[in-house]
């Protein structure tokens, strides 16, 4: 009973008070089994049938928004002509494999070394299962996939002013975090010390889930024994023979535990973004850009900046730098135009469109980001340390370590993602030199992994606000901004309308670019028809 209302407790209330006992993780772990997280819209290949023969589309950016809008566009019956400011297609979709090169704002140029096979994912590198709308079209354009494992149990968890700075791992962790915390419930239950009371079954159901969920023991405590390392492993493994028998581990300190904040990363993998199963292509993210490339890049001319977008009654007029012609000032013309500029590069092009939409496009700030890549001379982690995939997370700058997800058990060189920064951190990284940023991601590395130093091959470190094509890492929409410009910005403003993850609720995701492309040209086509 609340004392304050006189009101029993909603089981939604309850749910609130499991999470300040037990973690923000298990509370939105209860609360999206009943349903309360959402998944994306998408429902299936837009069908845009009826176009005027004739009708010509200029759709600017080439990356997934822009490709999937002149696929859908030219499918059906549209005229379309795609301006890429790149040499490639495909976007922040792109992999970086030895013999490539990347030169950044500034003018640092990184060439990459990493050995045959190899390759880092500077940009997008995991798909959430419920991102059927990408899903969807790798099928279609015979993007293979496989999976990417998002957790690893056996991975580290650091803090550099907890355990003495030793990394602990990930299993241990999760089962004494649980274990203690499923503990404390019991006791309070037990003791009617909630500050609500719950009927009977409830108090019933709640404490064989924490006996289960926490593995305690009859008297409902918490210890170490055969029943604990169920769940965090033991100090010596079950073995044969006569000196088999497991050793069980001694646990951690409960108050040492709960001040480390190791727990923190426990409920990263909660969240319904980064659930289980996660995909990745086969061979390197950017198997979906050259997918999609391999569907429109007659479409594309490529080595082209848009400098201006004009519009009138009847068309748009895009004008543009065209680089593989020593930057020979061109226009080309369309009666309807499909922009996914991102807004970072889009809100320095002159635009003409209502007001609305330039105070949209003026409104919305980029992320900075910041991956390393480093290569290995082998597969440390999995040879000395049984780490197959997943992440280690750490407080140091750097934040994790992703292992390859991939070609397990190999006897050649590995590349792993030895950094992944936002916000302060990305700035500093991006700061640095090159060469700075993987001696950095080394130093830091270390103190997880003393193999670094002797097995280390060669690295490169891409800073996505050194990106001149997209300067920041995805849009960062807040409440504020997304209630006073999100309209006008999703909006078709005469002949234009503008597309990209920017454009959707699914921010910085490749779904976000997919389900804003397949939105705009939609509603382009109403109009185009005049049937909107
Ligand atoms: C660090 C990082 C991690 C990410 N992680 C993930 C992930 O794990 N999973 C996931 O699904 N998504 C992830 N994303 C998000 C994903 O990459 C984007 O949401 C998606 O690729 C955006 O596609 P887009 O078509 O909207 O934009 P873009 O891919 O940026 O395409 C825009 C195109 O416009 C071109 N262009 C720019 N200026 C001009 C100009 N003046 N003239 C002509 N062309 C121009 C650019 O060259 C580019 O090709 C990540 C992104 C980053 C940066």
């Amino acid at each position: 009973m609340n004392p304050r209302t006189g009101t029993e407790p909603t089981r939604r209330q309850l749910l609130m008070r499991i999470g300040v006992a037990a973690g923000s993780a298990a509370m939105y772990q209860a609360m999206t089994r009943l349903g309360h997280a959402a998944g994306t819209d998408f429902a299936g290949s837009p069908s845009l049938s009826g176009a005027r023969p004739g009708t010509t589309v200029l759709v600017l950016g080439a990356g997934l928004a822009g490709m999937l809008a002149a696929y859908e566009l030219r499918r059906a019956g549209y005229g379309v002509r795609v301006l890429e400011y790149q040499s490639r297609s495909g976007g922040r979709n792109f992999s970086l494999r030895g013999g490539d090169t990347l030169t950044e704002l500034g003018g640092a140029t990184q060439h990459v070394k990493f050995a045959a096979g190899n390759y880092i994912n500077p940009g997008p590198w995991r798909i959430p299962y419920h991102h059927q709308g990408l899903l969807h079209y790798c099928k279609l354009f015979g993007v293979q996939l496989e999976p990417f494992i998002e957790v690893n149990h056996n991975a580290l968890l650091h803090s550099s002013v907890a355990f003495g700075g030793q990394p602990q791992r990930y299993r241990e962790v999760q089962a004494d975090f649980t274990g203690y915390t499923a503990e404390l419930l019991a006791k309070a239950i037990n003791q009617n010390k909630l500050d609500q009371p719950i009927g009977d079954d409830e108090k019933h159901d709640l404490l064989a889930a924490m006996r289960g969920w926490g593995l305690l023991g009859r008297d409902y405590g918490y210890r170490s024994g055969n029943l604990a390392s169920l769940h965090r492993g033991f100090a010596r493994d079950q073995g044969g023979g006569p000196d088999g028998a497991p050793v069980p581990a001694a646990l951690f300190g409960r108050a040492e535990l709960m001040k480390s904040g190791l727990w923190e990363w426990l409920s990263f993998n909660m969240s319904y973004d980064f659930q289980t199963t996660m995909f990745q292509p086969v061979g390197g993210m950017d198997m979906i850009g050259k997918g999609f490339a391999k569907q429109v890049n007659d479409l594309v001319t490529h080595n082209v900046k848009v400098t201006r977008i004009a519009q009138d009654g009847n068309g748009v007029t895009v004008t543009y730098e065209d680089n593989s012609h020593g930057g020979a000032v061109t226009e080309a013309k369309a009666d309807w135009c499909v922009c996914t500029i991102p807004l970072s590069v889009l809100s320095q092009i002159d635009v003409q469109a209502g007001g609305p939409m330039k105070a949209a496009i003026q409104a919305v700030p980029y992320a900075s980001s910041v991956k390393i890549g480093l290569e290995f001379k082998r597969r440390f982690w999995e040879q000395d340390e049984q780490i197959y995939g997943g992440i280690s997370f750490t407080d140091q700058p750097i934040s994790q370590i992703s292992y390859p997800s991939t070609s397990y058990f190999a006897d050649t060189p590995a590349v792993l993602l030895g950094g992944y920064m936002f916000g302060a951190a990305a700035y500093a990284f991006a700061g640095m030199t090159p060469e700075q940023r993987v001696e950095e991601a080394l130093r830091q590395g270390s103190v997880l992994h003393r193999q670094y130093r002797q097995e280390f091959s060669n690295g490169v470190g891409v800073a996505w606000s050194r990106m001149p094509w997209t300067l920041g890492c995805c849009a960062t929409w807040s409440e504020e901004t997304r209630k006073a410009h999100y309209a006008a910005l999703t909006a078709i403003d005469g002949r234009l309308v503008l597309a990209g993850e920017h454009a959707s609720y699914v921010g910085c995701w490749q779904e976000g670019a997919i389900l804003s492309s397949v939105s705009a040209i939609t509603r382009l086509h109403q109009r185009a028809v005049g049937a909107a």
